[in-house]
């Protein structure tokens, strides 16, 4: 969930509610679903008698009370209303989505809605292919992304926010791949909605996450810089918090095939974009920036949503003379008139035209009308940029 301009096939809240009043006279079939998709029978384990390229080193442990947090990162909960940046009106719809049965209702009434409305998919993905890696974007829902990451050596792969199940399976079946481990970003429904009925497919496969998020069908708890392995991928987990309090990233070890780490980065970071601060400050989001930012200008970024052509286009009202900017929109343009897929980017390209990547650089805050005070902390007037800008972010509608 990431609440950003309404796609044809996102609900008004009139229809959402309407929508619901069918879903909860369906209620008591959705509360324990057994196979609420209708998922075909699983596919078989194949035989896995293969050597990495090179062994995963040691996981390490979580330190005792770290709560999976970041050294230095705060946490401000949403009943915290005085440094909340929502609404009174937005937190109570997002405490109905985020924690009660209701949101649930909706996000399946949101794939059904978007299965009808693009039976192939909102965008045509280009899968990445690395030697003994291949990364598959899956698109899902209206513009959600989920990512079938493959070891194509021993057929062993992982799914990132497996949203749509039946889309996710389908990718899966295929590839011809084993599935063994879901790593789920956060708790939102549009990226944890599909864990239960994956994992009824896929017995063996576990599911990876923050505790601190309640995420559906969680069998591996993670926390802060702990890694997981599947087949010769290792990914390492960063906390994230912010977008919600057990945000987590994924960064896929590139070294071992030759490519560069790859980002997956759930509601933290778009194309251009940053998620909204739900469950967190602007200095806990910033800080998570930073994380992301700190894994190199080579690293490739997979979002969780295809926002890149709204992001840009909000950039531009606030950079008017950034070439960089100006060359991205216009590539972005002429992916989604042929709609095709933006991702990936990469780190390094997102810091020249990414304002939420860009709240040091004079001329965005000259545009947000901030001046850094006298004697304050220059993280703390970044914040201070980053929590303008995303008001006004919140506030825009796209043309
Ligand atoms: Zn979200």
């Amino acid at each position: 969930m990431h609440r950003g301009r309404r796609t044809p096939a996102q609900p008004t809240m009139a229809a959402a509610l309407g929508g619901l009043r069918g879903l909860l006279a369906a209620a008591g079939r959705a509360a324990g679903p057994t196979r609420p998709w209708g998922l075909p029978v699983p596919l078989g384990p194949r035989l896995l008698q293969q050597s990495c390229h090179r062994p995963a080193g040691p996981q390490p442990s979580p330190e005792p009370g770290s709560r999976g947090l970041p050294e230095g990162v705060e946490y401000i909960p949403t009943r915290k209303k005085a440094k909340n940046p929502m609404k009174p009106v937005g937190v109570a719809w997002y405490c109905l989505y985020a924690r009660t049965r209701l949101g649930y209702l909706l996000y399946r009434w949101q794939v059904k809605a978007a299965r009808e409305q693009y039976p192939h998919g909102h965008s045509a993905p280009q899968p990445c292919c690395f030697p003994g890696v291949k990364i598959l974007p899956i698109p899902v829902l209206s513009d959600n992304y989920s990512y079938l990451v493959i070891d194509t050596d021993s057929g062993q792969a992982a799914v990132i926010d497996p949203s749509d199940p039946l889309a996710v399976q389908a990718a899966i079946e295929e590839e011809g791949v084993m599935l063994e481990a879901i790593l789920c970003t956060h708790k939102h429904w549009d990226h944890s909605g599909g864990n239960s009925a994956v994992r009824q497919q896929h017995g063996f496969c576990r599911v990876y996450g923050s505790a601190l998020d309640a995420i559906p069908e969680l069998t591996n708890p993670l926390a802060d810089r702990e890694k997981v392995s599947v087949g010769c991928l290792t990914f390492e987990a960063l906390a994230t918090p912010g977008h919600t309090v057990g945000h987590m990233v994924y960064v896929l070890d590139g070294e071992p095939f030759g490519c560069p780490p790859c980002l997956f980065s759930g509601d933290l970071l778009f194309l251009a974009g940053c998620g909204r601060l739900f469950e967190g400050s602007p200095e806990t989001m910033l800080a998570s920036l930073d994380v992301a930012v700190g894994l190199g200008e080579d690293t490739l970024l997979w979002p969780g949503h295809e926002y890149a052509l709204e992001c840009l286009d909000f950039a531009t009202r606030l950079e008017r003379d950034n070439p960089a900017l100006e060359q991205k929109l216009r590539w972005v343009t002429r992916q989604r008139q042929e709609n095709r897929s933006t991702c990936p980017s990469t780190l390094g390209e997102e810091q020249t035209y990414n304002p939420f990547l860009r709240t040091h650089r004079p001329e965005l805050q000259a545009a947000l009308g901030l001046q850094r005070g006298r004697g304050e902390h220059p993280d703390a007037f970044r914040a201070r940029v980053l929590k303008e800008l995303r008001r006004h972010k919140d506030l825009y509608k796209a043309t």
